[in-house]
């Protein structure tokens, strides 16, 4: 029988020759090194740009040839306060001399003061940790037909979750259950069922359903951001949760892209007010029953989710009923702390309107004199740029990677949308100097 040894060496022998001398030699790999690597042993999940980064910082990043770009996509809003943030990292390091994980088996002296923390925070009563965002939707999922179950009367396994055309939620098999992309669905049936799906933005559509008795939740992004940053009328997110109220349904906010600070207010539903602690108290903050959080949670430096509710809500979950062996470890608890005091003590929320007004009234007057930008749209610092092209065009990708050429790095969502989201840590020097990068590249396109 093969020993590993032998099958390391059979292995070996086949692998790449000149990639192998390299790693072995311990000579720096080029980026088509690296890309060669990825391709070759990675499985194809993704279709990244063409650039290889190996350093961050703030809101910039280099690659592994140390050419230095302005990121705009923030590693999908989990980076918003900018890269290696010296605080959000100093907590880890601390941490991860001292104590990472117990798992949830014995108490640990972190986790209590971050449930305080965060739950002060966002002003909800309790917190439910996990890891990823797929993870803490999964989890409100969960409890929201519990929920159903338990105290509104639904009969069990007939409790139906309203969710919204084109709704990005994750990739677990539940959550692509109720997705309207065909890749992130094609060949993963079954499905889980449970879910109605109603047209975004349009209450009317909402109010036909929600008042069916076995409704228990809806489900919504309060700006869709894989969509293409899809930004619903003002009176959305209210009117949501005002149905929600009426017909005794949870109103559950996935704010896992649209949180912390990205749209220019602490959360997404918070609407414009202009606190950056817990803002129940704003008139336009409509508080949802359930608050699913992730990313930038950690400022983008290790995997961390939320689901914050209430007691009314949250008493349903008991011991054995949910968990993870992660979720809730000391090091999170720490980052995420880390994290949320970057967005107080720096001024991101403030930061974000300021930049993000200051950037669409650049690329709406940019827009104007431009064949190819038909249209920019966004809140905060989350924006996108709409392509005069056919969405199955490569037109989008190919600006992008224009853009990256003279230093500045986005990507494409849903064909011919460019999404904007740099760092909330951004000066506003350094957005001016972005937005003469992205019109003078979409100016020289050809
Ligand atoms: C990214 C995202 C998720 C999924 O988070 P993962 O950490 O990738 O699992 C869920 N909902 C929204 C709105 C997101 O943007």
């Amino acid at each position: 029988m093969a020993t590993l040894r032998d099958e390391c060496k059979v292995y070996y022998s086949t692998f790449n020759h000149e990639i192998m001398s390299l790693t072995l030699s311990n000579q720096e790999l080029s980026s088509q090194d690296l890309i060669k690597l990825e391709d070759k042993h990675g499985a194809h999940n993704y279709h990244p740009l063409p650039v290889v980064l190996s350093k961050g910082e703030g809101v910039y990043v280099w690659d592994v040839e140390g050419k230095k770009y302005f990121d705009f996509l923030s590693a999908y809003s989990a980076v918003n306060q900018g890269h290696c943030h010296p605080k959000i990292v100093g907590a880890l390091k601390d941490q991860a001399e001292t104590l990472t994980l117990t798992s949830r088996a014995f108490y640990n002296d972190v986790l209590g003061i971050y449930e305080q923390y965060i739950t002060e925070y966002f002003g909800f009563d309790k917190v439910l940790p996990m890891n990823t965002g797929a993870e803490g939707v999964e989890t409100a999922i969960k409890i929201c037909r519990k929920w159903g179950y338990e105290k509104k009367g639904v009969p069990e396994n007939q409790g139906q979750i309203v969710v919204f055309d084109q709704n990005f939620h994750g990739r677990t098999t539940t959550i692509i259950s109720f997705s309207s992309d065909m890749d992130a669905r094609k060949n993963f049936g079954p499905f889980t069922h449970g879910f109605v799906k109603v047209a975004y933005n349009d209450l009317e559509a909402l109010r036909e359903v929600i008042s069916q008795p076995n409704i228990v939740g809806v489900l919504v992004e309060p700006i869709q951001g894989e969509a293409g940053v899809n930004v619903p009328n003002d009176d959305f997110i209210p009117g949501v949760a005002a149905l929600c109220k009426e017909n005794n349904v949870l109103f559950i906010a996935d704010e896992i892209q649209t949180g912390i600070a990205r749209t220019g207010s602490l959360l997404s539903v918070c609407g414009n007010c202009n606190c950056s602690k817990s803002c129940e108290r704003q008139d336009t903050y409509t508080k949802p029953d359930m608050l699913i959080l992730g990313k930038a949670i950690s400022g983008g430096v290790y995997p961390v989710s939320a689901v914050l509710a209430d007691n009314e809500v949250m008493e349903v979950i008991t011991p054995g009923t949910h968990g993870s062996t992660f979720g809730g470890n000391p090091l999170a608890a720490k980052v995420a702390m880390a994290a949320l005091d970057v967005v107080n003590d720096e001024g991101l929320i403030q930061n974000a309107r300021k930049l993000g007004e200051i950037f669409r009234e650049r690329m709406t007057k940019f827009a104007e004199t431009s064949d190819l930008v038909t249209l920019v749209r966004g809140k905060g610092l989350l924006n996108a740029v709409v392509i005069n092209d056919h969405p199955s065009s490569s037109t989008a990708w190919d600006i992008c990677v224009a853009l990256k050429d003279n230093g500045l790095l986005a990507k494409p969502t849903h064909g011919n949308i460019i999404r904007f989201a740099p760092p909330l840590v951004m000066t506003e020097e350094q957005l001016h100097e972005c937005c003469d990068i992205i019109e003078k590249t979409i100016s020289e396109f050809a």
